[in-house]
């Protein structure tokens, strides 16, 4: 007999840990107990010693789904006779041990359950278990225990109940578990509203959206509207109902060989697409698909993700081979709907039925989306399926810290010690709904984490409604208030997620950010590390014609670098109304509201507006991301010119490397005027891109001996370019580090900010 104490760290509470543990105790006929501990959990075995190798081994080598192990150590203790296995309450529950997991999808256990008529739970949509189910979904308080979610109104049959007090059973403190006894029901309405009285309203579904209808389905984090995506009629009224043009629309496929029928999926990508967080995962389109084109008009790649509700499982089970468009169930931009009042007056007009239930959502969280980029993830919404989980932070935080983020693609992140606990994507704050949504879901994290920040952090732009959240609340609770700048909150996020420490040429490329002079800045090389940047070079600056209205209308940004480059392509200005186009030349002659910028997005706005792409976009980052799928296509054969000059810039005045895009914009536009087509230039462009930046590190390095650079900012979101700029600088000899846990969009800002944050605050109390 030998006794054992093993100590696991890691992510291993709240994941169904302690049941997996007494389940292996009792196959290798083990006593001893289990219980959480800070950190992590403590077992203590005994038993003959092959048995507890064969239990180290197994713990390790096939955890529960959901745990994370970072390590495992052990140490011989005197036996102690112990014949039985208990799973013991946990020490006092210290802040460091709280862990919220985000919510997961329905596992094969449950979902063979479900589709076995033998079963208690046969056809029933809402059972879950302790590896899979809403999560941060329906919390509503800490500790994370039934009665703080919003299954508090449900009470648990006998059955579950002994299910849920059973060490042994897979439903052993399962928080959200239900029945069809006991637990959340289906129910189906018209469009009105009205109910109707159906003993299977799957069925109905199925048959209305066959039909063509246009349903509204409540999912996890909020409702979805959907529509048969094969139907070119049904796709085109839910665009004209939804008031959205042409920004794409998700698709759900049954499993991995329908999404397989209508894209090409590589194993990195089958493996995101059947995570446990299902995300959307943008796939390459296969020619011939059997998708309307209204789904993603003139996108090669598709936005897919699998089901993940039970609900989704039986739905799309009796679709069959149907795909569904699945997109986010709101009016153009605001706010995804999450309350079914809410839900039934803000989508009446836009939905033919919906199905709901009586599950509250507490916390509205969208769909994550990924895509992979030289086989590894490029997150481009960090949302439901990984929010709130932890990112480890390169130095800890020396007092608890908030960072706000910015005002659009919104999140925020609260610091303890080394963790970071990034809050799911908020959207657009211009949006009310979405503000509050931010006030309270802070509120919310705070007390899910017992943290309580005495610090809060925020974006330099004065106008950011986080800015004013930030500034109000520290003067009302005295905490400490520090703010960070656009693009090196950009270029700390992506050191963070690496968990570099050293000095790196940070290039943030993206569509704007408050820069310290005033201007608009967005094509940015900076060098430095959290505590301090240098600009080192920019883009050369333009004028952005009518502010906000140019990112709106391209054409104003290619007016604008025209006017810079004294360029006059007749081509160009004939697309033009010639009274527009002399108010934009006016209003650059004025500076009338029109700020000055470096952006680099503003940019490739500027090109798709001269290569003929389109003028006007109908939503952020349109016309980059054509230009982006018009270059995909093409053999790369030239670069367009541009310089590096040296200027002395700033106060104290020091030398700077400005990047002069004027011969690139005489190049482009004569490569329109000429004939050229959009692919080869949207080629070109993409190629002096990644020349200049190689260009611009070359030079940075030589002055400053830095080796490491970063790439960071919603351009970094373009695949094209973040593949070939990585390829060409590490043929440079440069180490790259590219985002993979957090979006290089505005969306990562928050990450940034606080390890920002966490540098300075240190700084300031070591003197
Ligand atoms: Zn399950
Ligand atoms: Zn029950
Ligand atoms: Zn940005």
């Amino acid at each position: 007999m030998e006794r054992r104490a093993i100590a696991v760290q890691g992510v291993v509470q709240g994941v169904g840990f302690r049941p997996f543990v007494y389940g292996l105790a009792s196959r290798f006929q083990l006593g001893g107990f289990v219980k959480n501990r800070s950190g992590g959990v403590l077992i203590e075995v005994e038993g003959d010693p092959r048995s507890l190798n064969s239990f180290l081994t197994a713990i390790s080598e096939r955890p529960p789904p959901l745990a994370h192990i970072r390590a495992i150590s052990w140490e011989s203790q005197p036996p102690r006779g112990d014949r039985e296995f208990r799973i013991e309450s946990s020490d006092q529950e210290t802040p460091a041990s709280i862990y919220v997991s985000p919510d997961v999808a329905v596992c094969e256990d449950c979902l063979r359950e479900m589709f076995d008529p033998a079963d208690r739970r046969y056809l029933y949509p809402f059972l879950n278990c302790t590896n899979c189910g809403p999560r941060l979904t329906v919390i509503r308080g800490a500790p994370y225990d039934r009665a703080n979610t919003t299954m508090s109104g449900f009470d648990m049959c006998p059955a579950c109940r002994s299910e849920y007090e059973d060490p042994g059973d897979r439903r052993f403190h399962a928080q959200p578990t239900a029945c069809p006894i006991c637990g959340p029901r289906l129910e189906l309405t018209d469009g009105t509203g009205q109910r109707i009285e159906t003993n299977d309203p799957i069925s109905f579904v199925v048959d209305a959206l066959r039909q063509g209808k246009i349903g509204a389905l409540k999912g996890l984090g909020g409702y979805h509207l959907v529509c048969d995506g094969a139907d070119q009629a049904a796709v085109s009224t839910l665009r004209a109902r939804k008031h959205r043009d042409e920004k794409p629309f998700a698709l759900m496929a049954r499993d991995l060989d329908a999404a397989r029928a209508i894209c090409l999926v590589s194993d990195p990508e089958a493996i995101l697409l059947t995570s446990p967080a299902r995300p959307v995962v943008l796939l390459q389109r296969l020619p011939g698909a059997k998708v309307a084109y209204g789904v993603a008009p003139g996108n090669p790649c598709l936005g897919v993700m699998l089901p993940y509700t039970p609900l989704h499982h039986l739905l799309m089970h009796a679709l069959g081979a149907v795909s569904l468009v699945m997109t986010s169930g709101n009016r153009s931009d605001e706010p995804i709907a999450y309350k079914d009042d809410d839900a039934l007056s803000r989508l009446k007009g836009i939905a033919d039925f919906f199905l709901l239930h009586n599950r509250p959502i507490h916390v509205r969280c969208d769909d994550s989306v990924t895509r992979i980029v030289e086989g590894q993830e490029l997150s481009l919404r960090r949302s439901r399926g990984y929010a709130p989980r932890p990112v480890t932070l390169p130095c800890a935080c020396p007092r608890p810290i908030l960072a706000v983020g910015g005002q659009l693609k919104a999140t925020f992140a609260l610091g303890r010690d080394q963790q970071a606990f990034l809050s799911h994507h908020l959207g657009d704050l211009d949006h009310y709904e979405a503000y509050r949504a931010f006030v309270k879901d802070i509120s919310l994290f705070e007390k899910l984490f017992a943290i309580r920040p005495l610090c809060v952090v925020h974006d330099l732009h004065p106008d950011y409604q986080t800015t004013r959240y930030a500034r109000e609340r520290s003067a009302a609770e005295g905490s400490e208030l520090l703010s960070a700048q656009h693009h090196h909150a950009h270029m700390a996020s992506c050191m963070a997620e690496h968990g570099l420490t050293e000095p790196v040429i940070g290039v943030t490329f993206d569509g704007t950010g408050y820069g310290t002079d005033g201007t608009i800045w967005g094509g940015e090389f900076l060098v430095g590390d959290y505590r301090k940047y240098r600009r080192m070079a920019h883009l050369r600056p333009v004028g952005m014609p009518g502010g906000d209205q140019a990112i709106r209308e391209p054409w104003r940004m290619a007016v604008a670098h025209l006017r810079d480059a004294h360029s006059a392509p007749a081509h160009f200005q004939r697309q033009i109304q010639p009274q527009a186009f002399a108010l934009i030349m006016k209003m650059l002659d004025s500076k009338f509201n029109t700020p000055m910028t470096t952006s680099a997005g503003r940019l490739f706005d500027a090109v798709a507006a001269l290569a003929g792409l389109r003028q006007r976009v109908s939503y952020e980052g349109q016309a980059a991301m054509e230009l982006e799928w018009l270059a995909t296509n093409v053999a790369d054969d030239a670069a367009y010119s541009f310089e590096l000059e040296e200027v002395a810039e700033g106060e104290p005045a020091e030398t700077t490397l400005l990047v002069d895009t004027r011969p690139l914009i005489r190049e482009v536009a004569k490569d329109a005027n000429d004939g050229t087509s959009p692919g080869n230039i949207a080629r070109r462009f993409h190629t002096t891109m990644v020349e200049i930046i190689a260009a611009a590190c070359a030079r940075i390095r030589r002055s400053t001996q830095l080796n490491a650079v970063v790439l960071s900012g919603g351009v970094f979101m373009n695949a094209l370019l973040l593949r070939e700029t990585c390829r060409r600088l590490r043929n440079d000899g440069f180490r790259v580090y590219r985002h993979r846990l957090v979006p290089p969009n505005d969306g990562g800002l928050s990450l940034g900010q606080l390890a920002i944050a966490a540098a300075l605050s240190r700084a300031e109390s070591s003197g």
